[in-house]
């Protein structure tokens, strides 16, 4: 028999958009009863654009019109499949964010991630699995490590500890130089400053797994923000502040500030999922607590699964969102995807156009079974 031959059916896009009618730090009300919605069928690659609330399509090479906002483009490769990207690669093109709410398995997190709940943003900086791993303390803009004091021996015997007033530097607890401070205030003990900073930071070792909340803190006097960690003599690095052992699996979450003002709350959520789910949310069982009118009382959760990190979505009002970092390919099932007040739900119909003709009943059945394989496999969302 001869082998059945495939033609290419036209494939079509259905876009559903939704457009809250307030426009309020770019956000989305998932529980709003008036929004403006609007259906489309693409057939060929599209900009969709915003005027106000009012969501077009408009084709690729005509001019956008006054006034429009660009939300999103629909590309196609080979003639064929259909993929969503930003409308430009320039930077102030708009930030795609895909919804997690409507997906039914969550979002598998990786490092880099970016996730927004509400006006908040984090960035997964750590997903530990392995029995050695421990976080990682560091925030970009923190110094890296600092060394003991470099003065001799019968300098150091000499020299004040700016803290405790006493003199002398050991092998065990160093006289070092943290910050930019000069004179009789530059040198501090080592076991000193980790005590002061004890009392700063408020970590204890008696939480579950050993999660915490770092903060990178700053000298009081210079400003200069302190070391992550201190390596001794013998070039090994140890942590500055005194941390608990964390459990692993965990995940390290940094707070993404916006402006100087928040400044106070820039800090590394460290939060061991060894035998619990993590929740996000402005209520006081949660373990990242948020306090903002933006933020749902239990907003997200973050579980481990099968050697994955698993966020999802608890019906938050705002919602919650993870940046897509690259063009996303089509699919049946739908993908949600929020540019600021606007929601656009999009999936292929791959037998547009066929309608009902039932003589092509089994070759179409057919070509679906491959092309489902095809998507199954090559998901660009899905890789380890
Ligand atoms: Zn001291
Ligand atoms: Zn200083």
């Amino acid at each position: 028999m001869d082998p059945v031959e495939i033609p290419p059916l036209p494939q079509a896009v259905q876009v559903v958009s939704s457009t809250w009618a307030r426009d309020s730090h770019d956000l989305f009300d998932f529980e709003a009863h008036h929004l403006h919605t609007k259906t489309f069928t693409v057939l060929q690659p599209m900009v969709c654009v915003r005027n106000d609330t009012e969501v077009m399509m408009i084709r690729d090479n005509m001019s956008m019109p006054m006034g429009s906002d660009p939300l999103l483009r629909i590309t196609q490769k080979d003639d064929r499949s259909f993929w969503v990207d930003k409308v430009s690669t320039s930077t102030n093109s708009k930030k795609l964010w895909r919804v997690v709410r409507a997906s039914s398995t969550g979002h598998h997190l990786t490092e880099g991630d970016i996730i927004k709940l509400g006006r908040f943003k984090f960035k997964v900086r750590q997903l530990g699995t392995s029995q050695m791993a421990q976080p990682e303390l560091r925030l970009d803009d923190a110094n890296g490590a600092c060394c003991p004091a470099s003065l001799d021996h019968e300098a150091l015997a000499a020299t004040l500890c700016r803290i405790c007033l006493l003199e002398g530097s050991t092998e065990e607890d160093p006289l070092i130089t943290p910050c930019l401070c000069k004179g009789s205030i530059e040198f501090v003990h080592l076991g000193c400053l980790r005590y002061w900073i004890r009392g700063r930071l408020n970590i204890t070792d008696s939480t579950s797994g050993g999660s915490y909340f770092y903060r990178p803190l700053a000298c009081e006097l210079c400003k200069a923000i302190y070391p992550t960690y201190v390596t001794n003599s013998s070039t090994e690095r140890v942590p500055l502040v005194e941390v608990p052992r964390t459990t692993p699996p965990f995940i390290v979450l940094e707070n993404l500030v916006r402006d100087s003002q928040q400044h106070a709350s820039r800090g590394l959520h460290v939060i061991s999922l060894a035998d619990k789910v993590l929740k996000l949310g402005r209520g006081h069982e949660s373990d990242v607590r948020i306090a903002d009118v933006s933020i749902s009382r239990c907003h997200a959760m973050i579980r481990f699964n099968q050697g994955s990190f698993v966020l999802e979505d608890n019906d938050s009002k705002f919602g919650t969102l993870v940046a897509m970092k690259k063009a996303r390919l089509l699919e049946p099932e739908a993908v949600s995807i929020q540019m600021g007040r606007t929601v656009l739900s999009l999936n292929v119909q791959p037998d547009h156009g066929y309608g009902c003709a039932s003589l092509l009943q089994a070759p179409r059945t057919e070509e679906r079974a491959i092309r489902l394989n095809l998507l199954a496999r090559g998901r660009p969302d899905c890789e380890p």
